[in-house]
């Protein structure tokens, strides 16, 4: 019986486990078949505390998991099977299956993350991490006298358009329609800005670069003529994917992020959320980690109490 499963295995999944562990809990971290979440698919992480000169998001996520085993923490690289937690005793304790292993637990902490949506077109993937980027807060400074490209027609992309404007010389925000998602207050500060350039009806259909990104091909969506524009940086802003669709009966809000009832508590008693899976609205590696260090301690309390 553990005390403790995390599903995930991300800052926040992590954080969670080391503070658990270190208060004496038997703690099980179901990581996920591609463990580590979205830090894995990073280069250099500059706003992380504690690194002065930056620190490769691998590297930070290994350490993790390094410290999270020392203190006993035992972590299994599987995915966590679709569970219909309705079916369990009010309270807990549950059970499911982890390939051959049948695991029961008093707890359970839902750490697994949100995506980043993609647009899905030849070479954003192999150049993610080099020029394409789905955080304008994270990258935004790498930018600095650079030529980069917003996608989307939301809040998400107004806002980065026009935070990256910090550091870019300019910013071109490219989206797929003529009408926006995004709310009148936000559009108009972007339009209002003059380093913003808007590209409407189009549509980017390649990342063109060899180890970083040089220009995107660009297809406009009224007369199909395709285009290229040499850029520095492509960033993508059109909405994330929480990870919560294989907890049945777990309450989520709109989007399908994870909706909380009180401290870190989900709609099942004895079923915690922390991270992006549960965040639609600060979605940084350190929120994510502290939020997984405060579900952590209300777990701790409700095992107490149950004790
Ligand atoms: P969103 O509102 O869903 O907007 C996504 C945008 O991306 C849409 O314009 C959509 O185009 C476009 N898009 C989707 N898939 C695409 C694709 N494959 N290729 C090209 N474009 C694509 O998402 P969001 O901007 O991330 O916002 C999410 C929520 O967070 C919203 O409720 C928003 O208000 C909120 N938010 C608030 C703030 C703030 O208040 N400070 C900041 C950020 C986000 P279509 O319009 O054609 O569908």
């Amino acid at each position: 019986m553990y005390d403790l499963v995390i599903v995930g295995s991300g800052p926040s999944g992590l954080t969670a486990a080391i503070y658990a562990t270190r208060a004496g809990f038997k703690v099980l971290v179901v990581a996920g078949v591609k463990w580590g979440g979205q830090l894995m698919l990073t280069t250099l992480v500059e706003n992380y505390p504690g690194f002065e000169n930056g620190v490769q998001g691998q590297d930070l996520m290994f350490t993790m998991r390094k410290q999270a085993e020392k203190f006993g923490a035992e972590i299994v690289e599987a995915d966590f099977p679709e569970t219909d937690f309705t079916t369990f005793p009010e309270g807990g304790p549950f059970n499911f299956k982890l390939g051959e292993r049948e695991i029961e637990t008093k707890s359970i902490l839902v750490a697994t993350g949100a995506d980043a949506k993609t647009i899905g077109v030849e070479g954003e993937k192999r150049l993610s991490g080099r020029g394409v980027s789905y955080c304008a807060t994270c990258d935004g400074a790498f930018f600095r006298n650079k030529n980069v490209i917003v996608v989307g027609g939301g809040d998400s992309a107004m806002e980065d358009a026009t935070f990256i404007t910090r550091f870019a010389t300019h910013v071109t925000l490219i989206h797929r329609r003529e009408e926006f998602k995004a709310s009148k207050i936000m559009l108009d500060k972007a339009k209002a800005d003059p380093k913003i350039s808007f590209l409407l009806n189009s549509e980017i259909t390649e990342v063109i670069g060899e180890n970083k990104v040089e220009k995107v091909k660009i297809k406009n969506n009224k007369t199909s003529e395709v285009t290229e524009m040499p850029i520095d940086g492509v960033f993508v802003a059109i909405g994330h994917n929480p990870n919560s669709n294989v907890f049945k009966g777990v309450e989520v809000k709109d989007g399908g992020y994870v909706k909380e009832f009180g401290h870190s508590e989900t709609n099942i008693k004895g079923i915690f959320v922390s991270g992006d899976v549960a965040d639609d609205h600060y979605r940084q590696a350190i929120t994510a980690a502290g939020y997984g260090c405060q579900a952590a301690l209300d777990i701790q309390r409700f095992l107490e109490n149950k004790s």
